[in-house]
């Protein structure tokens, strides 16, 4: 597969386009942001490491019958990808009330939610990725009712398997971010990536709150140890996909 020209440049990734039109390759990066791109930093090895864990979970979600852009990781940090028209949706999935959701409730981090709550925020940095209401976001023809419902079933699905597949590794799913995108043939995919800075991940043996931060939080909040941390996800990743099979 011949590399054709960089077709976009993200926070975390680069997007080239190869010889089939068809196809991309994400080439993961050690840079890290956060706060909309006002904390800028490196964690090291990042690019391999979200790589790895990202490809091992579509991996996983294909197998359980979730449609994702994974084709294949040919080196340690790029994905080769199915080419979607990326909807610029944030969509969150949250069991634990953490981040914004405390900011904007008051309800205590930490706080079990009876059933996991789905968000949509818009993707606009402009904005600051405003959260949006099912009418807001038809009226800005984001999605159709279609799109809004299947995404909202394909996330709850997905978050009840990564759950069970975060619990085997020992840790505790708290919340994360999805994206989708439509292929060509306008079929929703899972796209983007599922990785340490994309998802809320606490270490379900550890009560202490900063010790427990398995993710980018540990970045944000400068806890120190974030590539330890990054690279403790990938080896229980590892171990939980070595002892399915
Ligand atoms: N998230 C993300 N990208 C964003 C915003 C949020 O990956 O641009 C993830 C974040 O890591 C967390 C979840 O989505 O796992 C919920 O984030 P929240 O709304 O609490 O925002 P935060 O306070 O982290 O900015």
């Amino acid at each position: 597969m011949s590399v054709h020209s960089k077709l976009y440049e993200g926070k975390a990734k680069i997007l080239y386009t190869t010889d089939d039109p068809e196809v991309l390759l994400a080439d993961f990066k050690d840079d890290a942001t956060a706060f909309n791109a006002q904390k800028r930093g490196t964690i090291l090895g990042k690019g391999q490491i979200n790589c790895s864990i990202s490809s091992q979970l579509f991996k996983q979600l294909e197998a359980h019958g979730i449609k994702t852009h994974f084709i294949d990781s040919p080196s340690p940090n790029q994905m080769r990808v199915r080419s979607v028209k990326i909807l610029p949706l944030e969509v969150v999935v949250r069991n634990i009330a953490a981040g914004s959701l405390c900011q904007q409730t008051g309800l205590p981090v930490g706080k079990l939610l009876k059933q996991p709550l789905v968000e949509f925020y818009y993707k606009n940095d402009q904005l600051g990725d405003p959260l949006l209401t099912r009418d807001r976001l038809l009226l800005m023809e984001l999605a159709t009712p279609e799109q809004v419902d299947a995404i909202t079933n394909l996330a709850l699905q997905i978050n009840q398997f990564l759950s069970g597949f975060w619990q085997q590794c020992g840790i505790t799913l708290v919340d994360f971010k999805l994206e989708f995108g439509l292929d060509s043939q306008q079929q929703l995919l899972l796209a983007d990536e599922i990785s340490p800075d994309t998802c809320r991940l606490w270490n379900t043996a550890e009560a202490d709150p900063n010790r427990r931060v398995m993710d980018k939080d540990r970045f944000r909040r400068d806890l120190g140890n974030v590539e330890d941390a990054y690279q403790e996800v990938l080896q229980r990743v590892l171990q939980a996909v070595e002892s399915k099979n």
